[in-house]
């Protein structure tokens, strides 16, 4: 040992005493908690910092176990074990009990002071480290809840992944073309029945314009669907032609809907496009076999006419009653079934874009006059009436408009089975001429009239049951006026009757 200030010569018992006496204050007074355990475990002695770090008098705490302030007996054990073997424990982490009930978190040091070998007692130094542990006990928690919400966004993510996962494989496997694409028309993703479709493979079509598919005549289009979907509309089954990348028109039925981003603004466009180029020929493979039925009948139902008629001349001439009789309804069911066979025909000529309107300035009067005429011939129950001028002059296809008020007249006929009065009225307003048939008959439910012009719709009732017909007229009548830039109007009420009319315009002196 070096000698110095603080190791004065040990000369004398007084000087000893005083050195004794020095050391004994030194450490009763030092802030560190100091304590000595007995080969047993009990506290032989503690300075006042200990006492006063846990709050026990010199009495509460000397003379027992170290174990009963210890607030985990596994600790104490090892501690104990642990210097009975002789070994330096440093900084060993432990929880001791306070007076007051609380716990405090210290760092222990500690070894075994020996004498010959024999152990004297341990030499512990206790450090309070409570405010620590809290800080990283907090931390912990922190450390524990920024864990338990990275786990969660995880998961989100993981579900998020997972659903577009299962979107991605849906419209991967699904049969129709699925595309979106930007504002500008620019596509973001391309599916791969859109490959198949389209004959574009995906790398050829990403970042590309959607005009790539679509042909010339159609490229207003994009803009009115674009104008739709800006006012927040969805475009369905929108039908249209697009182009392969073998240059071939297909024929698509489109249902297109808008992209939002979270605050509700149009980002973008999405589009299922349905290949129905097989179905568009199975209808015109459909429609010409209706077309071709209906030319082979009507030749020999016009020669069955013909025949009918003549014999109807000799009966006359013969004033063979009963036969003028038969004859003439014979006469009328044939001409009904030329009408019906010559719609057939219509709709087949229409379906192609083969008809003709030819307008000319022709007086209504006499037109009408035949419809009644012949309409009179298939009833006894209804009076047939006419409303209007004597004569008056309007522009239009003569033929089309005779076989739209004849369709007009023999519904209100069909369609009023207890009879009554069927007015065919022609009022001129300003420059055109409003053509109206109005019947007493079964009506017709608010439900149905939206309808009534589609191809083939007939109301389906009991009332409407009983009457023959293929559900053609209306749709053949609204297209004939689409051509002459009318339509057709209606006002119904069920059980009550029935009034159709269109307006035409009136041409020169009427
Ligand atoms: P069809 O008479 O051959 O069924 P239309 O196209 O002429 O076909 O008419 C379509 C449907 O409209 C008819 O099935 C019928 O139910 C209804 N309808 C047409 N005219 C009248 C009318 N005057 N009164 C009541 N229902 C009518």
């Amino acid at each position: 040992m070096c000698e110095g200030e603080f190791t004065p010569h040990l000369k004398d018992q007084a000087a000893l005493e005083r050195r004794i006496e020095e050391l004994t204050d030194f450490i009763e007074n030092a802030s560190v908690p100091l304590h000595w355990v007995d080969e047993n475990g009990i506290i032989i002695w503690a300075n006042q910092a200990e006492l006063d770090t846990f709050g026990y008098s010199r009495d509460e705490y000397i003379g027992f176990p170290i174990s009963d302030f210890h607030a985990d007996q596994e600790t104490i054990d090892d501690i104990l074990n642990r210097l009975s073997k002789n070994e330096v424990l440093m900084n060993y982490r432990a929880k001791l009990k306070c007076k007051d009930g609380s716990i405090k978190h210290v760092l222990i040091n500690s070894s075994v002071f020996r004498r010959d070998e024999k152990f004297v007692h341990t030499r512990c130094f206790t450090r309070d480290i409570t405010l620590l542990a809290q800080e990283e006990e907090r931390k912990g928690i922190l450390l524990g809840e920024l864990e338990k919400s990275e786990a969660s966004l995880k998961e989100a993510i993981a579900s998020r992944e997972e659903k577009s996962a299962r979107l991605a494989a849906i419209i991967e496997s699904s049969d129709d073309a699925i595309v979106s694409k930007t504002l500008e028309g620019i596509v973001t993703s391309w599916n791969g029945s859109a490959e198949r479709i389209f004959g574009y493979t995906e790398a050829e079509m990403i970042g590309q314009s959607i005009l790539k598919i679509i042909p010339q005549d159609r490229l207003d289009e994009e803009v009115e669907i674009l104008t739709k979907l800006g006012r927040g509309e969805r475009v369905e089954h929108f039908e249209t032609k697009r182009q392969t990348k073998q240059g071939n028109l297909i024929d698509l039925s489109l249902t297109i809907s808008p992209i939002k981003d979270k605050n509700g603004r149009i980002i973008g466009v999405s589009k299922i496009a349905r290949d129905i180029t097989e179905r568009k020929l199975e209808e015109q493979r459909k429609d010409a076999f209706v077309a071709m039925a209906s030319h082979e009948l009507k030749t020999p139902l016009t020669a069955i006419t013909a025949y009918l008629q003549l014999m109807l001349v000799k009966s006359r001439r013969d004033m063979a009653d009963f036969y003028i009789n038969t004859l003439t309804r014979a006469e009328a069911q044939a001409k009904k079934m030329i009408t019906m066979i010559q719609d057939f025909l219509s709709v087949a000529r229409l379906e192609e874009g083969k008809i003709v309107i030819s307008k000319q300035n022709f007086d209504l009067q006499p037109l009408i006059s035949e419809i009644i005429d012949d309409a009179s011939f298939l009833t006894t129950r209804h009076q047939i009436c006419f409303k209007g001028p004597d004569h008056i002059h309007i522009y239009g296809d003569q033929e089309k408009i005779s076989h739209v008020l004849m369709n007009l007249v023999n519904n209100a006929v069909k369609y009023s089975p207890n009879g009554g009065t069927i007015t065919i009225s022609v009022e001129p307003e300003a420059d055109k001429v409003k053509i109206s048939v109005s019947d007493e008959g079964v009506g017709i439910h608010p439900k149905d009239r939206r309808r009534l012009f589609e191809r083939f719709y007939r109301v389906d009732n009991e009332k409407t049951q009983t009457a023959a017909g293929f559900g053609i007229g209306l749709y053949l009548a609204s297209e004939i006026l689409r051509y002459h830039d009318s339509k057709i109007e209606l006002e119904s009420q069920e059980g009550v009757g029935s009034t159709f009319w269109f307006y035409l315009p009136v041409y020169g002196d009427s």
